[in-house]
């Protein structure tokens, strides 16, 4: 069913006269046309011409539930109709929040029962950054104020998300990082590994945390942060040597681990959290994306009961946003997490869907394009190589080849991302073993003509 709009043609020159896109080089999508979407039901998106897309992305690693589901939606308007907002500044409360930060406080991991809520993944990482400084400030150890994070890592783009984060291309505009963020390398082994064996090689990078903090003075570190498998930087997947030494040294060196699961909650590595797939205990929790899946914007920091307690017996925490703890946001997010649980959606994924998806995912290597396939749950990758056995780079910039496949899977109907040369997806956890099927049969045509067009270009090398 089409709605009933403008022709494509105009809502892409209207959209190029007047929408600024995130992430995006405008002139070139000016030129080009956005395509439009307009409407989806489960993992498949519909645009203004009426073709089937499959999003295999899950819009942005966040529609766990898959689209369409209205229970959202009737919960949205309930919550709208009854108490649309009310702020929680200034000693109120209201019941979505109090349920949802209980609710959070149960399925989160240890001991990280209290909820900081804020309107996105960003701000809740800023929320973060401000609370540790705030928190050892408190403890009378004020010069405790440097953050650790990784090369490559994604936090958001924010100025406090963005300089955590380790993009080169986020740095490189609005003067980040901001002082006292230090990055280390992240434990990218098919790019960076070299002779090295997956497992040296992830002790290796894990270690770097402890170097660093001693060449910055481990009484002056505040946290470390990171994702526990990178999304954004092309679904990373650490070795298995990795994160029991990051936990190791966070240790000894009594530093607390932000866990940013902003992609990894909520089901998307096959457990709630990947802090229990990577077996990562937390001190705090950066969670946003699939909280809602999507649905509406919401980001909360789930914190220990040390952190809570310091920062609730200190002065007035002075940090919020209007919309922490929105009303509708959390209203909709316990509906989203009451699907996920009772409709036994995570378990499904993690269980049934996941063991599924891998073996088809991992029988890509066998593409000629493919260097390595890797896959937690339901976040994926590839690599594209022209050159398996020396894992090389091709010669052309990194990420010319990888978007040449984006492209050959949006003609083919199938929303795959590319970061740099490697290929990702981050489907809905809904998705069914025959639209697995559909996945890997349109990513198999996609390799193939991207193939045939860098051989015809002469970029296969
Ligand atoms: C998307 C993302 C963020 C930023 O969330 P926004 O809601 O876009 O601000 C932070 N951390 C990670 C790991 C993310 O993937």
């Amino acid at each position: 069913m089409q709605d009933n709009h403008l022709p494509t043609a105009e809502l892409q020159a209207l959209d190029a006269a007047h929408h600024m896109h995130p992430f995006t080089f405008g002139a070139e999508l000016a030129e080009k046309g956005a395509r439009i979407i307009t409407r989806a039901k489960g993992v498949w998106l519909t645009d203004s011409e009426g073709e089937e897309i499959l999003d295999a992305m899950a819009g942005l690693w966040c529609v766990n539930v898959g689209y369409g589901r209205e229970e959202l939606a009737e919960v949205a308007a309930r919550q709208m109709k009854q108490l649309p907002f009310y702020n929680t500044f200034f000693q109120t409360s209201h019941v979505p929040a109090i349920m949802l930060a209980k609710k959070l406080a149960e399925i989160a991991p240890g001991d990280l029962n209290h909820v900081f809520f804020n309107g996105s993944g960003s701000d809740s990482n800023d929320t973060n950054l401000r609370m540790v400084r705030h928190y050892w400030d408190l403890k009378g150890q004020p010069e405790r104020f440097n953050v650790i994070s990784r090369w490559n890592g994604y936090h958001g783009s924010t100025m406090g998300g963005g300089s955590l984060g380790g993009m080169k291309g986020i740095h490189a505009q609005g003067g980040l990082p901001i002082p006292g963020i230090h990055h280390i390398d992240q434990p990218d082994w098919w790019s960076e590994g070299g002779d090295m064996s997956p497992e040296d090689f992830g002790l290796a990078r894990a270690q770097q945390l402890e170097e660093k903090i001693l060449e910055l003075g481990p009484e002056t570190v505040a946290a470390f942060i990171a994702e526990p498998v990178q999304g954004a930087g092309g679904v990373i997947v650490p070795p298995a040597t990795y994160w029991p030494e990051i936990q190791r040294i966070v240790k000894k060196y009594d530093i607390l681990l932000i866990v940013d699961e902003v992609i990894t909650g909520f089901g998307r590595t096959g457990n709630w959290f990947g802090s229990e797939t990577m077996g990562i205990t937390p001190d705090i929790m950066t969670c946003a994306k699939g909280i809602t899946s999507g649905y509406i914007p919401l980001g909360a920091s789930i914190v220990s009961d040390k952190i809570a307690k310091v920062i609730d017996e200190g002065d007035e925490f002075a940090h919020g946003y209007t919309y922490s703890g929105h009303p509708v946001a959390c209203a909709v997010a316990l509906e989203n997490i009451r699907l996920l649980e009772e409709e036994g959606i995570v378990e499904r994924a993690g269980k049934e869907i996941a063991p599924y998806l891998k073996e088809k995912w991992e029988a890509l290597v066998d593409h000629p394009l493919v260097g390595e396939a890797r896959i937690v749950g339901l976040m994926g990758s590839i690599a594209l190589t022209p050159n398996k056995a020396t894992r090389a780079k091709f010669k052309a910039p990194g990420g010319t080849v990888g978007y040449i496949c984006r492209e050959r899977c949006f003609a083919n109907n199938l929303v795959m991302r590319h970061v740099g040369d490697r290929m990702i997806i981050s489907p809905p956890l809904t998705i069914t073993k025959a639209e697995v099927d559909i996945l890997i049969e349109r990513a198999r045509k996609s390799l193939d003509e991207t193939l045939e067009r860098i051989n015809a270009e002469g970029l296969n090398a």
